[in-house]
């Protein structure tokens, strides 16, 4: 299980003058020293707010500029950007719906994601454990979506104002099955995006019908 000692931090300006600190958890996972510690620093510098993100994350909010590199190190590491992460739902273990383990599999498509860097630009990625989809699986760059009989795959949905949802990559496929054909995707993206250009951006600037036939033939 990760410490505090191993939480990556990076700051990002805000308009208003302060920073926050994006603390870049895992699975929007704190552990009790991490919690201990971030109350420790909160208070010490009367910090007034902890966010959630979407992508799991927190914002540790209202940090004046000069402060931003003593709290930075007083939380774990400074970084420039956040390692990947992957949104992922309760899953099998713990929701009455779940049908498929999600923590397992998103920490196998995290070491995937990361064995495969770097890429043109973000990548986002979801993991749910069923097809209600709280890890937003079909609206993330890489999504998986847990089944009776295995896993859909999907890749290059958006939630931005392109939305989509993302091609089929698979359906009712094993774990090994699907982490192979996110990593067939992983390269085809590092092989045909340009650089800045998200999964999605790259999937609809070349053709859904095109990418789908390269990635599943
Ligand atoms: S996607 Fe399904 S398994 Fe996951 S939290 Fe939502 S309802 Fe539960």
């Amino acid at each position: 299980m990760d410490t505090v000692d191993t939480l990556s931090v990076m700051p990002i300006a805000r308009k208003d003058g302060t920073h926050v600190l994006r603390l870049c958890v895992n699975q929007g996972l704190l552990t009790p020293d991490m919690v201990r510690k971030i109350m420790d620093v909160m208070t010490k510098y009367a910090l007034p707010s902890l966010r959630a993100t979407t992508g799991q994350r927190f914002n540790l909010e209202g940090i004046p500029s000069d402060k931003v590199d003593e709290i930075a190190a007083a939380l774990g590491t400074p970084v420039d950007k956040c390692p990947p992460g992957v949104s992922v739902c309760p899953g099998g273990d713990q929701c009455k719906y779940g049908m498929q383990d999600t923590r397992a599999m998103g920490d196998a498509l995290l070491d995937l994601i990361k064995a495969n860097g770097p890429y043109p630009f973000k990548i986002k990625s979801g993991v749910s454990g069923c097809a209600m989809a709280c890890g937003l699986s079909f609206v993330r760059d890489v999504g998986l979506v847990g089944g009776a009989k295995g896993w859909n795959v999907y890749y290059g949905g958006a939630a931005n104002r392109h939305a989509c949802t993302g091609i089929v990559l698979g359906k009712k496929v094993s774990k090994a099955e699907a982490l192979e054909s996110i990593a067939k995707g992983l390269t085809y993206y590092k092989e045909n995006a340009k650089k800045f250009e998200r999964i999605g951006a790259m999937v609809r600037r070349l053709g859904r019908d095109v990418v789908a036939a390269a990635l599943t033939e």
